[in-house]
């Protein structure tokens, strides 16, 4: 038996097929790495760096021909033996492994008794050769395969894109549709319950009664901001959101946003600080999307942060922009997640916490807040990130939203707007 610790990656796609290789392999005492994938069997030979490769040649995706090519020409891989395994052999098959980059050919079905001694030659630098004329002309049917294969691929991917396309525009007319078919009634609802609230207190009514018009009340106003956020987001997607720029205090609309907080962070026991706001000039925009936008921030600075917690904003002038700046010490965001939070329907906590509560701790919702507030700094031709030290519920990092928002806007559409 020989007594070597070589490293052989084998690649093969089918299973049954693998079993024979592999049980001569082993019991030669070679350490096998098997991988059943062409993409897979790049990183694991550029990862592991294996002593010879045994290469099935007919695989779906990339064949063993085009992962050849591709291995021969990192530098990485491109030292390591290769030998060609094929099943079913046609005519040129040796010399189209060759013309790939194989250093060698063997058959499928291995034959048992020569396989070892085929291997081991290899592993010491065996190198097939091909006649010049040859290698010339299996070269080209190389290269045209490869050219084919790689408009099949394209062809397809394309058609798939188209079809993904399709399918996300009928959900994002469904989600459109069905959001405005909700804002009626809920307006409706809203209205006549805010309506109610103003009577029951002269109409000296049971407290159940009192407590059931509160409840539906608190219902209406929360589900008229998710179908919101459904809308705004929507509108953020299909680039249709109308901004009405007015010169806007940034000071007076963050203490108004405050304000509607005041409550929940009282209940979290949390502290708020809002720093120093004053002798900043005023910036033209939305005041009702900018209003959503900071609004959505401060939810989450609240529902992020632990109870006790602490949460400050802030506003500085930073050149022809304010960055306004909502900071908290809360439980944090891992560095990968920074951008991916900023997507729609992206939330990282488990579901288990998610929660209709815009203050519950963790309390997630449907991960439309933040694609909000990007869409509408955006719109406003700004910038919105993100900075933490990462995530950790016992530690808590805490995290830093930046909204920079530019003071006159260099939207030329959106000056356009504030000229009408
Ligand atoms: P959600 O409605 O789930 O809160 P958002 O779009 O507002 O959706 O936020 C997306 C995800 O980003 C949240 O699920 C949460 O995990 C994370 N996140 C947002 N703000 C904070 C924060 N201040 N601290 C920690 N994580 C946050």
């Amino acid at each position: 038996m020989q007594m070597t610790t070589s490293r052989i990656m084998y690649v093969e796609d089918d299973p049954a097929a693998s079993l024979l290789v592999q049980r001569v392999l082993a019991v030669e005492g070679y350490e096998v790495i098997e991988v059943d994938d062409g993409l897979a069997a790049i990183e694991v030979a550029r990862e592991k760096h294996p002593d010879l490769i045994l290469m099935d040649i007919n695989m779906p995706g990339l064949d063993g021909y085009a992962i050849t090519t591709k291995l021969k020409n990192l530098p990485e891989t491109r030292d390591i033996p290769i030998v060609a395994l094929t099943a079913n052999v046609i005519e040129g098959d040796r010399d189209r492994a060759l013309a790939a980059g194989c250093d060698g050919y063997l058959p499928k079905p291995i034959d048992v008794d020569t396989f070892p001694d085929e291997v081991a030659a290899f592993l010491r630098g065996k190198h097939e050769e091909v006649a010049e004329k040859v290698l010339v002309a299996r070269l080209e049917e190389h290269a045209r395969r490869l050219v084919d294969h790689l408009q099949t691929t394209v062809t397809e991917l394309r058609n798939a894109n188209a079809e993904l396309r399709r399918v996300d525009k009928i959900k994002s007319d469904f989600i459109v549709l069905a959001s405005h078919e909700l804002r009626t009634p809920l307006t409706m609802i809203y209205g006549y319950t805010h309506l109610l609230k103003s009577e029951v207190g002269q109409l000296d009514l049971p407290a159940d009664v009192v407590m059931m018009v509160e409840k539906v009340g608190v219902a209406a106003e929360r589900l008229s901001r998710v179908v919101d956020d459904i809308v705004n987001v929507s509108l953020i997607d299909a680039d249709q959101l109308e901004l009405e720029l007015t010169p806007i205090s940034v000071e007076e609309l963050a203490s108004s946003v405050v304000d509607d907080f005041k409550q929940a962070i009282y209940e979290r026991k949390q502290r708020l600080e809002v720093g120093p706001m004053h002798d900043l000039p005023k910036i033209h925009a939305d005041q009702k999307y900018l209003r959503r936008a900071i609004a959505n921030v401060l939810s989450n600075a609240i529902k992020y942060t632990p109870d006790g917690g602490s949460i400050q904003i802030k506003c500085i002038e930073t050149g022809d922009a304010l960055d306004l700046i909502v900071q908290d010490s809360g439980i944090g965001i891992n560095p990968d997640e920074r951008d991916r939070i900023f997507e729609k329907f992206y939330v990282l906590e488990s579901t288990e916490f998610h929660s209709t509560s815009k203050s519950q701790f963790r309390g997630g919702g449907m991960g439309l807040g933040l694609s909000v507030v990007r869409g509408v700094v955006e719109a406003h031709g700004g910038k919105v990130w993100v900075e933490s030290e990462g995530y950790d519920e016992v530690r808590c990092p805490g995290s830093t939203f930046h909204l920079v928002l530019p003071i006159e806007s260099t939207r030329p559409d959106l000056k356009r707007h504030t000229e009408t």
